[in-house]
């Protein structure tokens, strides 16, 4: 990670950031010199961790404890956020879940939890988050914009996925919404773009990576060659966060070896 401080002086929130890719997100960014707020839903000595290891080197954080998909927690989660650390600059819209099942077989519960974390979270991370930027404004000295959101995709906003309807649903949703919040909000001078992740080496996705035989057929999807890791995604939140991206609006940047890149057709077909 470079030294640069990209983000000095702002404020970061990182949804489902004990874990994972919002883990290697949320130390990237206070590496790049932002304060983050590092929440999770569950997992207190995780979360504690990922606090102390960004001020290891400097930087300043806290843990807070919220469900993404209630609507009261977040409003409490970023009323904490903006009386500790003065105002909220970006907000890393990451946390997500699986509940798979084949489509006959889904239960309502299934489909209503991914939806609600997934999608209904990232909407009222969102809404709280806007109405922050729309109250302070464009702060020259900090950024140009009047604040940035990055909401976590995935492939699958784009390839249909068997057995995860509810899933890439959420996902296909983030697309759109990401897309209709840019395009409303970048006369106010807010940036919200979208990641979309390939396969990363997480907890959410164990079984495609834990054996050798698994490894091999994830490998035949992705061009590149390898599993992404965390700070592979990490990198790319620090710079759509920054200014060094201030004309990038209502894009998604797929972090994926390839993988949309329909690997099946490389030998003809
Ligand atoms: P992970 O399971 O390691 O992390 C998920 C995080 O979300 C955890 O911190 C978890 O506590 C949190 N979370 C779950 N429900 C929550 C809730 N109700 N409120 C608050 N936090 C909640 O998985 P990950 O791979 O790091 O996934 C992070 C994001 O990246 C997800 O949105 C996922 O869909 C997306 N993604 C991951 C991959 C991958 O290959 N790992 C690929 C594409 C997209």
């Amino acid at each position: 990670m470079s030294d640069r401080k990209l983000l000095a002086k702002q404020k970061a929130l990182v949804t489902g950031a004990n874990s994972g890719i919002g883990e290697g997100v949320a130390i990237a960014l206070g590496q790049a010199g932002a304060d983050v707020v590092v929440n999770y839903v569950e997992g207190d000595a995780a979360a504690n961790a990922v606090v102390d290891k960004i001020k290891q080197f400097g930087g300043n954080a806290i843990t807070h404890k919220a469900d993404v998909s209630h609507e009261d927690e977040v409003g409490d989660m970023f009323d904490r956020a903006v009386r500790e650390f003065g105002t909220i600059d970006i907000l890393v819209n990451n946390a997500g879940m699986q509940r798979d099942s084949a489509f006959s077989d889904m239960t309502l519960e299934k489909w209503n939890k991914v939806l609600g974390v997934n999608l209904t979270g990232q909407f009222l991370c969102a809404r709280a988050a806007i109405r922050e930027f729309l109250r302070r404004g464009v702060v020259p000295s900090v950024s140009r914009a009047a604040g940035k959101i990055i909401c976590m995709s995935s492939v699958h906003q784009v390839i249909p996925w068997a057995g995860h309807a509810n899933y890439a649903t959420s996902k296909g949703g983030i697309k759109l919404m990401m897309e209709s919040m840019a395009q409303e909000l970048a006369p106010k001078r807010i940036r919200v773009n979208g990641i979309a992740p390939g396969a990363i080496q997480t907890p959410i996705n164990t079984s495609a990576w834990d054996t050798p035989e698994a490894l091999k057929s994830l490998l035949t999807l992705i061009p590149y060659g390898r599993i992404g890791l965390p700070e592979d995604i990490a990198r790319a939140a620090v710079w759509l966060a920054s200014d060094d991206s201030d004309y990038v609006v209502g894009t998604t940047l797929f972090v994926d070896g390839g993988m949309t890149l329909y690997p099946g057709f490389s030998t003809n077909g």
